[in-house]
């Protein structure tokens, strides 16, 4: 990041903290030491994604959208869709602004949008994602999910 003051290319961050979907730096100039602040968009490509084993890796779309498709196969979604859910989520992620987000966060915001576009394409995505371990979590599941399905009365 140049610095304002002389021009000089190179600066020490000094303290970051996240401001909304910005991240806030106080910055030191390597040469004049003078000091300015940066507010940086975070975006979704920077995000580094934790796995639940504690492993990094830099978020990928292609990856959301293979595990989409997967769950999805045979399902009655265009592919536009689909593109479309991929998106979404990117924009949530950059919309919070943080530099590493939880593989089970991400998780969670692709079932929540299946959920709400085809049934089988979520659970088929629950399933592999949650692991269910047994046949009853799955049931607990699927339960809910047709709870939650069933008409409300009007009123
Ligand atoms: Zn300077």
């Amino acid at each position: 990041m140049r610095c304002p003051y002389c021009g000089h290319p190179d600066s020490r961050v000094k303290d970051s903290r996240e401001v909304g979907d910005r991240i806030h730096r106080r910055r030191e100039c390597e040469s004049c030491h003078r000091r300015f602040s940066t507010y940086e968009r975070v975006e979704a490509d920077y995000v580094m994604v934790v796995k639940r084993d504690g492993r990094r890796e830099r978020f990928d779309r292609q990856k959301i959208l293979v595990g989409i498709r997967k769950a999805s196969e045979k399902r009655p979604l265009p592919v536009g869709e689909l593109e479309r859910v991929v998106e979404e989520i990117e924009e949530s992620i950059s919309a919070l602004g943080k530099p590493e987000i939880p593989s089970s966060v991400i998780g969670e915001m692709v079932m929540e949008k299946l959920r709400g576009m085809d049934q089988i394409a979520y659970i088929r995505f629950a399933s592999v994602y949650r692991a269910f371990t047994d046949i009853e979590t799955m049931r607990r599941e699927l339960e809910q999910l047709i709870k939650d399905a069933a008409p409300r009365p009007i009123g």
